[in-house]
């Protein structure tokens, strides 16, 4: 199909400017952005109105457990290790594929309708995760966790991982991309990430893990092995495969620095982190270092929604108070963290820009209601008062999945009475 968006307000976040134009879809990519250039008439040509719309890059939530939705609002405002131990836990080990399956499916609706074009995701049953994202047209970076503190455990969760890699890499057009997912350094040991870096390496696909999320995590690290998670984890050669590294919440200069010598890509998962009450990451430094840094919500049980328009919003608040400036991650930085850098952070080299032969992934926000009044600088009305709600339209590698807040491909109100169904008796037990 060919797509022509006329007369929008498009971000150039290269440049960091709004222009307005046409944007020309040409199969899954982008083909043509300006004004004045001429479209042959053809027959499958799909035009978009989008006068009082901005369209910017798809947003890319850069670490979730999808699924997760299932166990949304079941319990709140309890410690980490209570809130694991009592409920998500005895939840999890109930959840079946087809659990998973519908959870997904939930979770993938809300980021369709808050404007994520990708995701990535780490969790279990992830044949049934891609089956969702494969029929919902979105685009995601899949991989099954693994917990090796039992090593038959690891062994399994390995084996699994690389028949899963082998059956979906490249799969749905290219829209699903996979990961080897060790949970975090404290749930597998050295001798199971040295073989988890070995596939790895022979697979070439990057390494998706959580790093340095909680004070307790780094008292573990220095317990077991003397030293912090970052530096344990070079000290293994973990970093010489791409990695996606989740919280970064508690590292030091040093570990910065270690982060942006091997271009880990950091996902600050800010909602998160406040709800968890796990700290604060210093995006502000890292980013300064260089550092490749994206945002993700995390999972809905911890968040708790996977709104990606509230979540740069949180972590531009959040690196402000926590700093004392106001100058501190302002619109245009946050804006780029769930688009260009999180691109860039999960290795995603053809998305997270509206570029010319780029993936023709775009999302159209609808300016006409009251909170986009007045016009002074849509960047600041993005970052600032934007809301999910707002996303009107949603393509994805060519494809429109969402119009005027339609869905195309899902059907919402059968995935809302199957998540309720499924979530209320796997929390009832
Ligand atoms: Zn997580």
């Amino acid at each position: 199909m060919t797509i022509l968006i006329k007369n929008a307000t498009v971000l150039d976040l290269n440049r960091f400017a709004a222009v307005e134009s046409d944007i020309l879809i040409e199969g899954d990519r982008i083909s043509k952005i300006g004004v004045d250039f001429e479209v042959k008439e053809k027959e499958n040509l799909k035009v978009i109105d989008g006068r009082n719309k901005v369209a910017l890059p798809g947003l890319i939530n850069g670490h979730t457990h999808v699924a997760m939705t299932l166990f949304r609002g079941a319990s709140d405002d309890l410690p980490l290790m209570d809130w694991l131990n009592n409920v998500i836990w005895p939840s999890e080990s109930r959840l079946t594929g087809e659990d998973v399956y519908w959870g997904s499916l939930l979770g993938i609706v809300e980021m369709i309708k808050s404007g994520t074009t990708t995701f990535c995701d780490m969790y279990f049953f992830m044949d049934e995760v891609a089956h969702a994202v494969e029929q919902s047209g979105i685009r995601a970076v899949l991989s099954r966790g693994m917990v090796a503190l039992d090593p038959a455990n690891g062994e399994k969760g390995l084996k699994e991982s690389v028949d899963f890699i082998k059956n979906w890499q490249g799969k749905a057009n290219g829209r699903i991309t996979t990961a080897l997912a060790p949970h975090a350094p404290y749930t597998c040991p050295p001798e199971f990430l040295r073989d988890v870096i070995v596939e790895a390496k022979r697979l070439n696909v990057p390494i998706n893990i959580h790093i340095s999320e909680t004070l307790d995590e780094i008292s573990i690290i220095k317990e077991r092995y003397g030293t912090t998670p970052v530096r344990h984890l070079e000290s293994l050669g973990l970093f010489e495969v791409k990695t996606i590294g989740a919280h970064l919440v508690h590292v030091d200069d040093e570990e910065i620095q270690i982060l942006k010598r091997y271009q880990v890509g950091a996902i600050h998962n800010p909602q998160s982190n406040m709800k968890l009450a796990s700290g604060i990451a210093p995006v502000v430094k890292m980013l300064e270092a260089g550092v490749l840094v994206g945002l993700g919500t995390d999972g809905a049980a911890s968040n708790n929604d996977l709104d990606m328009i509230e979540e740069l919003r949180a972590a531009s608040y959040l690196q402000k108070v926590s700093n004392m400036n106001p100058e501190a991650l302002n619109a245009k930085t946050s804006i780029a963290m769930a688009t260009s850098l999180g691109a860039r952070a999960l290795g995603l080299t053809e998305i997270g820009l509206l570029q010319e032969g780029y993936k023709a992934d775009i999302i159209l926000l609808n300016t006409n209601e009251t909170n986009f009044y007045p016009r002074h600088n849509i960047f600041n009305l993005i970052a600032y008062s934007a809301k999910g709600a707002d996303v009107d339209t949603v393509i994805v590698d060519g494809e429109i999945i969402m119009e005027k807040r339609q869905l195309t491909r899902l059907d919402e109100e059968k995935i809302k009475f199957e998540a309720n169904k499924r979530g209320l008796k796997l929390v009832a037990g």
